[in-house]
């Protein structure tokens, strides 16, 4: 599943490819991924520039003068910019073409998004999908007296808390193991117990971790979006994620998982209290 560091280099790479282009056509060959598809998408798009190419949470936003574009890639979609006269494959479910090139969305699983939002209804964060997230890791708003202050009177383990998104976004499975450990701090701790010196190194734990992501991303987007749909983590450095039994990178004892909530958390019991 496309994670915050994929979906980030994809913006990246939209940026470069697709921003300042005026679309020439819309070719829309499936009625719905998750949720239907703009009919009206063509006529909508056609003869209009992508202003810019933006990110919230795990949502693309295409930036047109009279609304946004939102592109969620789900668990299997991919994203990417093609030459013309790229030939189809199967889950090609979607093209705004260019005179320079065609953006193709496949998704194979179709528990991805395509949605307009217009300008007349304000601004993309006002959208349903977009306006209970937590906020964006490498935001000012993001630090550790606002995890400490979100968290008062909250006994879920912080692990959890992470994952559900609504404090801060992005912070997927394996970003929640490996920023745990390198902030010390054991998965199943409840949150509210955890203080502001913690948290202060939580915040740090995360961005550290996100940006090692991203950089390791940068190098391996061609094949992330060239991939037939099956994405896959970048080749991240893990310190604890799928690293159960072997030794710590710090202390050398085995490093420990556990189920929280049917997903896998990985951790080291001397490293982290
Ligand atoms: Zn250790």
């Amino acid at each position: 599943m496309p994670e915050l560091p994929e979906v980030e280099v994809v913006r990246s790479g939209l940026a470069q490819t697709a921003a300042g282009r005026r679309v020439v056509a819309v070719e829309r060959r499936a009625p719905a991924l998750r949720w239907p598809i703009p009919a009206d998408l063509p006529e909508r798009l056609a003869g209009r520039v992508v202003r810019s190419v933006e990110r919230r949470g795990k949502y693309l936003l295409l930036a047109f003068d009279h609304g946004w574009l939102i592109v969620h890639l789900g668990m299997s979609g991919t994203i990417a910019w093609s030459p013309p006269g790229t030939p189809l494959r199967a889950h090609d479910h979607l093209d705004l073409v260019f005179d320079a090139g065609v953006l193709r969305l496949n998704d194979p699983r179709r528990f991805g998004a395509v949605l307009w939002h217009d300008a007349a209804d304000g601004p993309p964060h006002g959208h349903p999908l977009l306006a209970s997230l937590g906020v964006e890791p490498f935001s000012e708003a993001f630090d550790g007296a606002l995890l400490f202050r979100e968290t008062r009177g909250r006994r879920v383990a912080i692990k959890q808390l992470l994952l559900s998104g609504t404090v801060v976004v992005g912070v997927g499975n394996i970003y929640a193991s490996e920023s745990l450990f390198r902030a010390r701090i054991r998965p199943s701790t409840p949150a509210h117990r955890i203080g502001r010196e913690r948290y202060d190194r939580l915040a740090r734990a995360i961005r550290e971790t996100l940006a090692a992501a991203i950089a390791a991303g940068g190098s391996t987007l061609r094949d992330f979006v060239s991939s037939e749909g099956t994405g896959g983590y970048f080749q991240l450095e893990c310190l604890v994620y799928d690293r159960a039994g072997e030794p710590c990178r710090v202390c050398g004892d085995p490093v420990r998982t556990v189920r929280q909530q049917q997903r896998a958390t990985y951790w080291c019991a001397r490293c982290q209290s």
